[in-house]
């Protein structure tokens, strides 16, 4: 479900990156971006905003003003970012100008910088089924509840799908990656494939470089860390003391679970002919943050038919599971509890798809294991979550780093999770070391 491949505004940053090294996917709008199918609730969010606000004011008759005006309340969030250029907030100068050129959409955002959008939500709304709704409607990208997810994030997601919309990239969501490296090439940049980073290195307590797993050494002026912060700090820096301002972090985020993932090459006649791209499943509203609870799904065949052998569709189902559940099994175990995980998951989607088991023709599963082994991900972790009620966005760390010289960027950075955020904290990251290095010249900060 892709965000920021959108055509207008300064928050389709996914585009703007791809532009930035001279690149352009094609991409295909979603007319709808996620199917829900829940406890006494289906319906579909519709691109069209309009559209969604009949659906679900149908659903729930009597709140049809305050879900107006619980939406149009995102909408002024969006407003405000969609003016402004996004780069660093660490960077005074940037922000300086922001303030000048846009007094009141700052003013906007600053005054909902640590509001969640539980608070915003009930202030709206009233009926407990309305409030489990939107509670999902944050569950599904922040994997916590409203009370937990800070309103800016929600503006950007709540009011981009019928803005930019969801757009899926032809060829499949790789294909962002392939533009962005051969774009970055051809500007004379360098990719290593295959290189672990084993250590970040450090002189004087000062980041300078990097050793592989090959053993190769790069070294540097600057250290950026894609990894997540539990593995920056836990990891590849395990020969220096965890400093304070990591500390305090991990004392207010924790690692939210990893995913079960299922994915099924199936008949493509058991499926409706437009069937959605993007379902969400979920039978019991006390399950929606449990293990195996929310089951998420995406048929991207559904948008681009080329993905998969004409007659056939991809499906990919995922849902929370911990790495807890599946350490300490004997090879033969894992591969039983992955069998056994996939056939719960499939005999799940037959509510939606009858004749699915049926229909299967290939089936591979990823575990937590999986999201650790192939992302780097500490525990496969899905990225940072609050312990508590958060303050809105103001807990999320920006790119520098009590270690000098080291920068962090991605999930595990201001704004948080999601391509387009992830994308956000790279514009960021990029801005802030551009100006630490004295590549900027004062007036276009
Ligand atoms: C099942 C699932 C579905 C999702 N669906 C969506 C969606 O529909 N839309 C959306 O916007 N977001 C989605 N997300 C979230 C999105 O994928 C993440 O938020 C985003 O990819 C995080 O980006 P990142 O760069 O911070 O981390 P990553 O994507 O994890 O990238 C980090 C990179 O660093 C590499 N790396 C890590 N450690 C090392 C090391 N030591 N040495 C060398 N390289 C290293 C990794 O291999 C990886 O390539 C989904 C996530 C999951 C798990």
């Amino acid at each position: 479900m892709i965000f920021g491949l959108g055509q207008q505004g300064t928050t389709n940053l996914l585009t703007r990156a791809l532009a930035a090294v001279g690149q352009h996917v094609e991409a295909v709008p979603d007319p709808v971006q996620i199917h829900y199918h829940l406890p006494g609730i289906s319906l579909r969010v519709h691109r069209d905003y309009e559209q969604f606000l009949a659906e679900l004011g149908r659903c729930f008759p009597q709140e049809r003003q305050g879900i107006r005006r619980f939406y149009d309340e995102c909408w002024q969030v969006f407003h405000c970012l969609n003016r402004m250029e996004l780069l660093s907030l660490e960077a005074p100068r940037y922000l300086a100008r922001m303030v000048w050129q846009h007094p009141g959409s700052c003013l906007g955002l600053a005054r909902r910088l640590p509001l969640t959008v539980g608070a915003i939500a009930r202030r709206h709304l009233h009926d407990p089924e309305l409030l489990r709704f939107i509670d999902m409607e944050c569950y599904c990208w922040s994997v916590v509840p409203a009370d937990r997810t800070p309103l800016i994030n929600a503006g950007m997601v709540f009011s981009d799908r019928h803005y930019g919309g969801v757009n899926y990239p032809k060829g499949g969501v790789g294909s962002i990656a392939q533009a962005l490296t051969q774009g970055l090439i051809q500007v004379g940049g360098q990719i290593r494939y295959r290189s672990r980073v084993t250590e970040i290195l450090t002189e004087a307590g000062r980041a300078v470089g990097v050793r592989t797993a090959s053993g190769e050494v790069y070294r540097a002026r600057r250290i950026i860390s894609n990894a997540t912060r539990w593995d920056t700090f836990g990891s590849l820096l395990r020969h220096q003391p965890l400093p304070a301002a990591e500390r305090r972090w991990q004392r207010r985020y924790q690692k939210s679970p990893s995913f079960l993932s299922l994915h099924l090459g199936i008949d493509a006649d058991i499926l409706p002919a437009n069937v959605d791209c993007h379902h969400i499943l979920l039978e019991d509203w006390q399950a929606m943050a449990a293990s195996g609870g929310t089951l998420f799904v995406s048929i991207p065949t559904g948008l681009d038919p080329s993905l998969a052998p004409p007659g056939r569709h991809i499906l990919h189902a995922f849902t929370p599971s911990w790495l807890s559940q599946w350490q300490g099994l004997a090879p033969s175990e894992y591969q039983v509890q992955k069998t056994q995980a996939a056939d719960a998951l499939i005999a799940r989607l037959e509510s939606l798809f009858p004749g699915l088991s049926q229909a299967v023709e290939l089936k591979e599963i990823g575990t937590p294991r999986s999201h650790r082994r192939f992302l780097g991900r500490c525990d496969g972790t899905y990225g940072p979550i609050p312990r508590g009620k958060p303050w809105g966005l103001l807990g999320m760390p920006f790119n520098r780093t009590a270690v000098p010289g080291l920068y962090c960027v991605g999930d595990s950075t201001f704004p948080g999770q999601g391509l387009n955020a992830v994308a956000f904290s790279g514009f960021a990251c990029a801005h802030r070391v551009l100006a630490d290095l004295g590549y900027l010249v004062p007036t276009s900060l």
